[in-house]
């Protein structure tokens, strides 16, 4: 077995005939330094998960099974004696072992390529020729694959703005502080985080960079690999477990200077470390939703900061209320970017009030008016829908019967091309009925997704090629890039895609925005769906107007009169998020309490909802904490699986950590904890 050593102690509770001998240390040095291994110790304290499964978690799969922190090789060669006896032709009586000697004597070989000459008994011929002294192996360092830096680029001049921000930042090495580089989309705050890694760099120190997902930040991983004369590594989902340790190795051993990574990257061996970047910083994708351990990437990255005394630079068009939060009680330092690259104005918002005018297809008279006139223009035009597949659902219109996932509470979309019902949720996937199986009329596809969006506009608007972003038309990072390229090049003059078109891509010929339907996030049980709402549609906008023109943004919506909408409006993501943070306030949600959530699954629902009932029942002493729930999920039954959560609030940290620290061994020991899959998501981001 390989485990890891946390400590050493005199004395042990378990029985000394239980103990195991360590067999072997397998690493020169810890794997883990002592600046690192505290960020765990404290992540596995706040979320309340084992320390153990949380190393593994910071760790290459590879290194768990045996795999070494540096890449070596066994050599065998032949000895002075070895040669001598080669000479004299020996050993006569062994024509195996002769044949391996002279083998070796050409040059030193490695296993494989003692194996494709001499078969597999090669093995069994080296050990008499090792006992005689005439061969021997060793393990010999194999330099792994660093990204060699060409050149770097020289980057633009920098405006003022960027200038004093890049300076704050610059001043700032060398202790820990948290700067929210707060930057409307193509103001160039990742020429910024060029300026600050390269100080850092010049200092002899090196960067770590997180970014939400890797397919979709090609520019900016470019742009790093450009710019930067420093060996890099990327460490993502997507890398194979070989590539992963490949990685890993190189910002272990120091080589790279510059790790680039997602979510688990925060935990990624940086030696010397000098600065640590996030960008996108309110992004979902840094919380761990899944599996035991969750935690948030966001705020590990500044717990990192702290604990190496370096700055951390949090950057976003629109970041998080809560960072907002800090930045109003003087936590962290705000740098502002205003201006736009290209000096084009801020895009105009306004909104179409879907109940006063006539709709075809998701789209109003007025968003098919406007894209006809700039489309006249010249320019290029992006349609934001946020959901995929042709319609969200199949209706009966004779009984009423509607195509349903059974394995989830969520109706099938329809997906056209594919001729198949799919389930967002659980991917179930079944064929596209032509007539209801219930009474056997026809069917129809109510409601619109951008299979159905790309059709309307095909038809809308003829010979106008369209290009579609979305997960079904893009499954490699090549295909992005392919699509890229067609709206880049201008040979695609309409854009409709989804949350994909939102991330991080310039597209600077488009100067109208459409956004078909904002009212999926105005009325949620989930108090940030506003919030994220808000972030899509500023970050949608942002996509518009790039190069000299002005940009316009239409927001279809049935409710024009919502104040979040008008304060958009009105103020932009400022005035919203002023508006969010009293309503936060008032209502006691995050960041003004702090919310732990216990979620569990089980075959029924009884069971499901029982094991949290007995949870909640063990807390009916509890002081400074609020128990809401337990409640079914908004989905309750997702992939054959019931699920409910039970949240716990507290007005302060300390008051809900200590409740924790007692109520959750007590959970662990109940009988029901084990008919039910359950974990603890410390600062939820999601609600259901
Ligand atoms: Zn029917
Ligand atoms: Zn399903």
């Amino acid at each position: 077995m390989i485990g890891i050593v946390m400590g050493t102690a005199e004395r042990s509770d378990v029985a000394e005939e239980k103990l195991k001998s360590v067999l072997e240390v397998l690493d020169e040095r810890p794997i883990v330094d002592s600046a690192l291994l505290e960020l765990l110790r404290w992540a596995a304290g706040y979320y309340h998960h084992p320390i153990g499964e949380v190393v593994a978690s910071a760790l290459p799969t590879a290194l768990r099974t045996g795999a070494g922190t540096r890449a070596s090789e066994e050599r065998w060669r032949i000895t002075t004696a070895g040669e001598q006896a080669c000479a004299r032709d020996e050993p006569s009586r062994a024509p195996k072992q002769r044949r391996l000697l002279q083998e070796l004597r050409g040059a030193p070989r490695t296993p494989h390529e003692l194996r494709e000459r001499l078969g597999d008994s090669w093995r069994a011929a080296a050990r008499p020729l090792t006992v005689r002294g005439w061969i021997e192996s060793a393990l010999a360092e194999t330099g792994d694959a660093a990204e060699i830096p060409s050149a770097p680029q020289p980057g633009p001049p920098l405006n003022d703005e960027q200038q004093a921000a890049a300076a704050a930042i610059q001043s700032g090495l060398g202790r820990f502080g948290a700067f929210v580089l707060q930057g409307v989309t193509g103001s160039g705050k990742t020429e910024v985080y060029l300026r600050a890694a390269q100080r850092t760099l010049a200092e002899g120190r090196s960067a770590l960079v997180l970014v939400p997902e890797i397919g979709l930040t090609p520019q900016l991983l470019g742009r790093f690999r450009e710019r930067l004369a420093a060996p890099m590594a990327v460490l993502h989902s997507g890398l194979t477990e070989r590539e992963r340790l490949l990685a890993w190795r190189e910002a272990f051993s120091g080589r790279a200077r510059v790790v680039l990574g997602t979510r688990s990257a925060v935990f990624a061996p940086v030696s010397n470390l000098g600065i640590i970047i996030v960008d996108e910083e309110h992004d979902a994708s840094y919380k761990q939703h899944d599996g035991g351990f969750r935690y948030s990437a966001r705020d590990l990255a500044v717990m990192r900061a702290r604990g190496a005394n370096v700055p951390v630079v949090l950057g976003s068009a629109t970041p998080a209320i809560e960072t907002l939060h800090n930045l109003d009680s003087g936590r962290y330092t705000r740098l502002t970017l205003t201006r736009r690259a290209m000096r084009a104005a801020p895009p105009r918002l306004s909104l179409i009030d879907l109940r006063a005018h006539a709709q075809s297809g998701g789209l109003s008279t007025p968003a098919v008016q406007a894209m006809t006139a700039h489309l006249a223009a010249g320019a290029q035009v992006l349609v934001f829908i946020n959901r995929r597949g042709y319609a969200p659902t199949l209706l009966c219109t004779a009984c009423g019967w509607i195509a349903p996932c059974t394995e989830c509470d969520a109706r099938l979309t329809v997906h056209l091309a594919a001729r198949a019902l799919r389930c967002h949720h659980c991917g179930a996937d079944a064929p596209l009925p032509q007539r209801c199986p219930q009474c056997g009329f026809a069917v129809k596809a109510v409601g619109q997704g951008t299979e159905r969006v790309e059709e309307t506009l095909t038809s809308v608007f003829p010979g106008v090629p369209v290009v579609r972003l979305d997960r079904d038309v893009i499954r490699r990072p090549g295909e992005l890039e392919q699509a890229m390229h067609r709206i880049a090049s201008g040979e695609g003059r309409i854009v409709i895609g989804t949350q994909m078109v939102t991330k991080g891509h310039d597209f600077p010929n488009v100067t109208l925005v459409v956004v078909l339907n904002a009212d999926q996030g105005l009325f949620s049980s989930d108090f940030r769906a506003p919030e994220r709402l808000a972030q899509t549609i500023v970050q949608v906008a942002g996509r518009s107007g790039r190069g000299e023109r002005p940009g316009e943004v239409l927001v279809q919506t049935e409710f024009p009169e919502h104040p979040l909408l008008n304060g958009l409006l009105a103020e932009g993501y400022e005035g919203f998020a002023r508006t969010a943070l009293a309503e936060r306030r008032a209502a006691a949600w995050p960041p003004f309490s702090r919310l732990a959530a216990v979620r569990d699954s089980a075959a029924s629902a009884e069971a499901a909802l029982a094991f949290l009932t007995e949870a909640r029942a063990l807390a009916e002493d509890a002081r400074g904490v609020h128990l809401l729930g337990p409640v079914p999920a908004a989905m309750a039954k997702r992939a054959g699986r019931h699920h409910a959560q039970l949240l716990i609030e507290s007005r302060e940290r300390g008051g809900l950590h200590r409740f924790l620290d007692t109520w959750l061994p007590r959970v662990q020991s109940l009988p029901s904890a084990r008919r039910v899959r359950w974990a603890l998501d410390v600062d939820p981001i999601e609600l259901f």
